[in-house]
């Protein structure tokens, strides 16, 4: 059953950190190969089949975001970055790249393994989701042909903005997207980075769709970087 799962490539400097990746992934079956610097790791992206990267930012030679942006010229398969926690702006930037997810040093094996299976069911389910017209999360149910929100089979009314926000979120639910990422769709690329307009179009979506808005169940925050709708 095991050479039925991803091959998944490690770009990761840091031997330790190398070693633990390429342990939880194997226990759970997955194949894997190792690169050590962004040239290496280019190398097997242009010759071998890969179906998945989880790529450190700080490497030796290349930076991790290069490496990221030269594989999106030709490829979409999912790319999860493992960056340290004051890189706030580089995940977002490696998000607005391309980059399907993120993953804070240190983090568990639990939660590489986790972040590991939403990335592979969205490579899965992507061209689905393209077609689908309905999308639900829990009680939440967002119609996008008739341009509809249920909430526990309640229809809720939303603003142009808000209904574009929510389903921009939905669209991409279990994947971060960043506050540049939300602003150019709302409000156009020339819009720069205020963010106070979107706090506060957030805080009312927040108040229809959430019961408890300070401790929401659908839209999380993700500090520094954006906003994530919830999967499950
Ligand atoms: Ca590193």
């Amino acid at each position: 059953m095991s050479n039925l799962k991803e091959t998944i490539l490690i770009v990761e400097d840091d031997l330790q950190i190398r070693n633990f990746i390429v342990y939880s992934l194997k226990n759970e079956g997955y194949n894997t190969k190792i690169a050590t610097t962004g040239t290496q790791a280019m190398n097997i992206l242009v010759t071998e089949t890969v179906d998945m990267v989880i790529l450190d930012l700080g490497l030796p030679d290349i930076d991790g975001l290069d490496v990221l942006q030269r594989l999106r010229e030709w490829s979409e398969i999912p790319v999860i970055i493992v960056s340290a926690r004051d890189q706030d702006k580089e995940k977002a930037f490696a998000l607005d790249m391309g980059a399907d997810d993120y993953l804070t040093k240190p983090f568990s094996s639990t939660e590489l393994l986790a972040r590991i299976r939403v990335a592979i069911r969205h490579m899965n389910r992507r061209e689905n989701l393209k077609k689908q017209s309905v999308m639900q999360v829990k009680g939440l149910k967002i119609d996008l042909e008739k341009r509809l929100v249920y909430l526990d089979d309640q229809e809720v009314h939303m603003t142009p903005m808000e209904y574009t926000l929510l389903s921009l979120l939905m669209k991409n639910r279990g994947k971060v997207v960043t506050t540049a990422a939300i602003i150019k769709e709302l409000w156009g690329p020339g819009y720069g980075q205020d963010t106070q307009a979107l706090r506060t179009l957030m805080a009312g979506l927040r108040r229809k769709v959430e019961k408890t808005p300070a401790k929401p169940q659908y839209i999380m925050t993700e500090i520094g970087v954006g906003y994530r709708m919830t999967e499950d």
